[in-house]
């Protein structure tokens, strides 16, 4: 093997530099003043004891924030300080000013959006990556966060039963980003890309995806320049119906139109809807568009071997998307994007400027993540990735992953055998979405009675123009007496 050197610049030798700047004691400024090691070391830990004892007492605090617009802000001074304060100060602050606006996603009776979870390993992780404040653009500006992450990644594939080319030792290979939403944009650049170098006029360039696909489909397409975006019909199971792809698409066609990027999900944000990945892989392949699958909750519960079915036909995908800092117990943010091939990826996004040329990039022999993706900087994310996928084991995020589906079929039945409910679509995962037979008003009036408690917090949502309750169960610390305390209130206040 060579050895790379990880020098990104040359530097100007300092001579040149004095001669250009001369400088004595006398003009120079005084220097910085920073919190010394000691004092670091001592706020630290009294914050680790701050957050631990959070997370002891969460369940005792509302769930949802109390406050009224702008109270927050009515806190805090009109200008900012000139001077620095006590650090004690700043940390009073966090009970007096800051907990009061906070919604606590990490409470165990949290069961709204989808879960957003912060665990032991992940926080800790996320501690040394900001104190090791890299800045891994290049491989050479951190080799260790480069290949941490390419390796993790790839761990993930085997661990996920995704396709093995995906892998960077493949002809793939996976990327951290911030949310699915920015992967999602990845892929629907890539694509654009690709197709206008085909000679593709952009604004003729459609993107498909169900009624059910997540707001974020649409965003990032508008962002991407594509011309339209179609929102296809979907089954009674609300998943997309590839004969109704396929008619849009020859329409499309008929038009003159030029189809280029389907996004299929697994997993939707409705109800966990899941789009049949085959039939529509095969539609892309035969008519030559990207296919993106969006997995970023339920992608979580492929760790699980008996869940995969549901993502038969991935080799036929160009991208994916999944987020660890939904259901992984990775706090946000960590969103994995795989690709099938890196070549358009690469090719799409890969400018090289003076600055960044080094060796190591040179060789061939590294990944610049940099070249992945929209922003050039980024930080040590696979660090908390790499901790709890090691703390955990997979056996641990299997055990979590089952623990919070049977909570969910557990409440399921319950809904199911009351005659005052009906659950109004499948749940392949941990989320349940139910309504009152009585009657929209009813479902309404118990998505508002059981928030106004406090106690927990759920989702009222909206399915073919009827209020419906979403109840997702993901929480780390979510148990069975929870579930049962939140059965309790749907049964009261029903
Ligand atoms: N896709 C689906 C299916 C989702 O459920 C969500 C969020 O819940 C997203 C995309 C957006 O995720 P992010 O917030 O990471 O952009």
């Amino acid at each position: 093997r060579r050895t790379l050197r990880c020098t990104a610049i040359s530097a100007t030798p300092l001579r040149h530099i004095l001669r250009r700047h001369p400088m004595n004691q006398e003009n120079l400024p005084e220097p910085p003043k920073h919190l010394s090691t000691q004092e670091f070391r001592d706020h630290g830990h009294a914050l680790i004891d701050w957050i631990a004892d959070y997370w002891e007492r969460v369940e005792e605090l509302p769930v949802m924030s109390q406050i009224s617009p702008g109270a927050i802000r009515d806190q805090l001074p009109a200008d900012a300080p000139e001077f620095g304060e006590p650090f004690q100060n700043l940390i009073e602050d966090l009970d007096s000013v800051v907990m009061p606006g906070i919604t606590h996603w990490q409470h165990p009776s949290w069961f709204a959006f989808f879960p957003a979870n912060a665990s032991p390993p992940s926080v800790l992780a996320e501690l040394v990556s900001a104190g090791l404040g890299v800045q891994g653009m290049l491989w050479s500006t951190s080799p260790a966060a480069t290949e941490i992450e390419s390796h993790v990644l790839d761990w993930l594939v085997d661990l996920l039963g995704l396709p093995r080319s995906w892998k960077t030792t493949e002809q793939g290979g996976g990327v951290l980003q911030m949310s699915a939403s920015d992967s999602t944009h990845t892929a629907l650049v890539v694509a654009r890309h690709q197709a206008a170098k085909a000679g593709i006029d952009p604004s003729s360039m459609v993107v498909y995806a169900s009624t059910q696909t997540h707001s974020s489909i649409q965003k990032g397409a508008t962002v991407a320049g594509y011309g339209q975006i179609r929102l296809i019909d979907v089954s009674e199971k609300h998943e997309m119906r590839p004969d109704a792809l396929r008619r849009a698409i020859e329409q499309d066609r008929a038009d003159g139109l030029n189809p280029v990027f389907v996004a299929a999900t697994v997993g939707t944000t409705g109800t966990t809807g899941v789009d049949p990945i085959r039939a529509v892989g095969e539609i892309c392949n035969e008519q030559n568009l990207w296919l993106h699958i969006d997995a970023a909750y339920a992608g979580n519960a492929m760790i699980c071997p008996e869940f995969r079915f549901h993502q038969d036909g991935l080799e036929l995908a160009d991208s994916y998307t999944f987020n660890p800092h939904k259901w992984m117990m990775v706090n946000f943010d960590c969103s994995v994007f795989y690709v099938a091939d890196r070549g358009p990826l690469i090719d799409s996004l890969s400018i090289l400027p003076p600055y960044l040329k080094n060796e190591a990039s040179e060789s061939g022999a590294v990944i610049d993540y940099r070249d992945w993706h929209v922003p050039l900087g980024r930080r040590f994310r696979a660090l908390k990735l790499w901790w709890v996928i090691r703390s955990y084991g997979a056996d641990g995020l299997r055990t979590m992953i089952r623990y919070h589906v049977a909570l969910t079929q557990q409440l399921a039945d319950r809904l199911t055998a009351d005659p005052r409910f009906e659950i109004v679509a499948p749940h392949p995962f941990a989320l349940v979405c139910f309504r009152c037979t009585e009657g929209d008003a009813a479902t309404t009036n118990l998505i508002d009675a059981v928030n106004a408690t406090g106690t927990v917090a759920w989702t009222g949502s909206e399915l073919d123009g009827r209020p419906m309750i979403r109840v997702s169960i993901g929480q780390r610390a979510t148990e069975e007496r929870h579930v049962d305390a939140l059965w309790a209130l749907i049964d009261q206040l029903a």
